[in-house]
């Protein structure tokens, strides 16, 4: 970014400008990103408990970025919400997710549901239903095993809008996570208006728990809630024999982290699945 500006423009200068020409440079460079090839999906196991079983896997976005090396998706994804090719990039995540589901199917690995995730304006795309139902179409994949992941937030502009377009795509046969619960404002009675399948409790309260004792507290409050309410739950971010033990006690079976695995590279994954579903 030195070069950019020279001597003329002092202003532009300044470390916001830089930052600013830095995305600029960032966003052109992930428009090619697609076309060369430098978008991966990694997957993390998702598992329940009580069967010892994996039971699903979410994909997560990757870019190898050929000068920066693997970009976070909490830098490139929230990039391209802002320059409108979160479209093109989430097509394209929605495809490779069904694409390589199928495959390892074909290959005779135990069926699983991958979950990707939708972003507030991939969400809100006029075309989202023809979208998904497309990646499906092209690459085989029955709708049973594709889950979107939305967020709270996303459930809070305009409730009957949401409520329709969620229905339209639930109608494809697939089913709906709720990611980061907790961090949003929604109350459980209200989110029983939208066809949600599973919350994902975040992460945030799952760091601290046995040890903070609100945490453990929201944490068993969001799964006896969603019990009642006869919604699945998954605590995000499981890392340690405590806070699986604890989640444990409180009947939360379904659980995703760094404990069981981190999100991997499909071809590690696949070795993973094919050492058998138990984990
Ligand atoms: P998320 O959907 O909440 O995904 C979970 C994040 O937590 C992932 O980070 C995952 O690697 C990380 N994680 C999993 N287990 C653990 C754990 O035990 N401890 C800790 N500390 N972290 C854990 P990642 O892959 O960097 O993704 C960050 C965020 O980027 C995601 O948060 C999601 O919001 C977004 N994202 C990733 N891929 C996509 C995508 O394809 N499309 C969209 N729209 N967003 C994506
Ligand atoms: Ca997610
Ligand atoms: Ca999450
Ligand atoms: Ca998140």
């Amino acid at each position: 970014s030195q070069a950019l500006g020279g001597n003329s423009y002092q202003f532009y200068s300044s470390e916001m400008n830089i930052k600013a020409l830095e995305n600029l440079a960032m966003a052109s460079a992930l428009h090619d990103a697609i076309a060369r090839d430098e978008l991966e999906l990694h997957y993390q196991p998702q598992v329940d408990l009580a069967s010892g079983e994996i039971i699903g896997m979410e994909a997560l976005a990757r870019w190898r970025h050929p000068q920066h090396g693997m970009v976070s998706p909490m830098v490139f994804i929230p990039l391209a919400e802002e320059t409108g090719q979160i479209s093109l990039i989430g097509a394209w995540v929605l495809r490779e997710a069904c694409r390589q589901n199928k495959a390892w199917q074909d290959e005779g690995l135990p069926p699983l549901r991958v979950a990707v995730n939708l972003s507030a304006r991939q969400f809100c795309q006029r075309d989202i239903t023809a979208i998904v139902a497309q990646a499906l179409a092209d690459t085989g994949l029955e709708s049973r095993f594709l889950e979107l992941e939305i967020t709270e937030s996303m459930l809070m502009h305009d409730v009957n809008a949401t409520i329709s377009i969620m229905q339209q795509l639930k109608e494809l046969g697939i089913s709906f996570s709720l990611d980061d619960f907790g961090t949003g404002y929604s109350s459980l009675s209200y989110l029983k208006r939208f066809p949600i399948e599973t919350l994902k409790i975040d992460q945030s309260f799952v760091r601290d728990i046995p040890h903070d004792k609100d945490d453990s507290a929201i944490a068993a409050a969001i799964i006896a809630m969603a019990s009642a309410l006869g919604i699945k739950v998954i605590a995000e971010g499981v890392e340690t024999p405590e806070q699986l033990a604890f989640l444990n006690t409180q009947k939360c079976t379904g659980m995703q982290g760094y404990y069981f695995s981190k999100p991997l590279p499909s071809e590690e994954f696949a070795q993973l699945l094919r050492q058998g579903k138990t984990l």
